[in-house]
């Protein structure tokens, strides 16, 4: 019994699912980063072209102000003015296309935000179908316990493996008591006297319908 349960403590059907959201997760993540990467390359480059924009202005204004009257500095701002002029064209390309790939780049993380979305629920979903499923069957561990079936000492790994299979097919309950009137306990079929009495001696007997596992205590007939 002890083995029964420290197997089920140890499976868990939604490893797979937990794992898919983790994937989703990862994905939806370097998305987000790779999004806030290109918005912050935008404002950067926004700050950039703003402080060039301010140093042509100031240029102009000391230029056209009659400040400087030296031809060869004339000359030298003029060329000033024209490589900032040609650097801010480039610049505004740049931002041109960014701010092009920006609401692409945010669109792109709409369908891995729904995914995320999705799966979260879905494995919240199951984690609580599992969680009910672990009470019922605690509470036949308990039914077991207080019933003391022999064959429940020693259970061999075969029987361990097909516990395990029934218990799945037939939503997380693999075993079903022999009712007085020798019924299975979880589907209703009568049961052969000799599965009784097989069991009632603490040996293996399965249902004949559901397949799964009958325990008997000395009320059954
Ligand atoms: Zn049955």
């Amino acid at each position: 019994m002890l083995e029964i349960s420290k197997r089920l403590t140890s499976y868990n059907p939604n490893e797979r699912l937990r794992r898919e959201l983790e994937r989703a997760r990862a994905e939806l993540s370097e998305l987000e980063a790779r999004h806030r990467e290109l918005k912050k390359t935008a404002k950067d480059l926004e700050l950039q072209d703003k402080a060039v924009e301010d140093r042509i202005r100031r240029l102009q204004k000391d230029l056209y102000g009659g400040k400087v009257v030296n031809p060869r500095e004339v000359e030298a701002m003029e060329h000033e003015i024209e490589s900032l002029k040609k650097q801010r064209g480039e610049m505004d390309l740049q931002l041109l296309e960014l701010w092009e790939r920006l609401p692409e780049a945010e669109q792109a993380l709409e369908e891995p935000r729904k995914r995320v979305q999705e799966l979260e629920s879905k494995f919240a979903e199951a984690q609580e179908k599992l969680r009910a499923e672990n009470a019922v069957l605690q509470e036949e561990y308990d039914k077991l316990a207080a019933a003391r079936p022999r064959f429940l000492e020693g259970l061999p790994q075969n029987l361990l493996a097909r516990y395990e299979a029934v218990r799945q097919r037939q939503g997380g309950i693999g075993m079903a008591e022999a009712t007085s009137q020798g019924l299975c306990g979880a589907c209703g079929t009568t049961l052969p006297t000799a599965a009784i009495e097989h069991a009632k001696l603490g040996q293996v007997a399965t249902c004949q319908e559901c397949h799964r596992i009958i325990y008997a205590t000395d009320g059954a007939i």
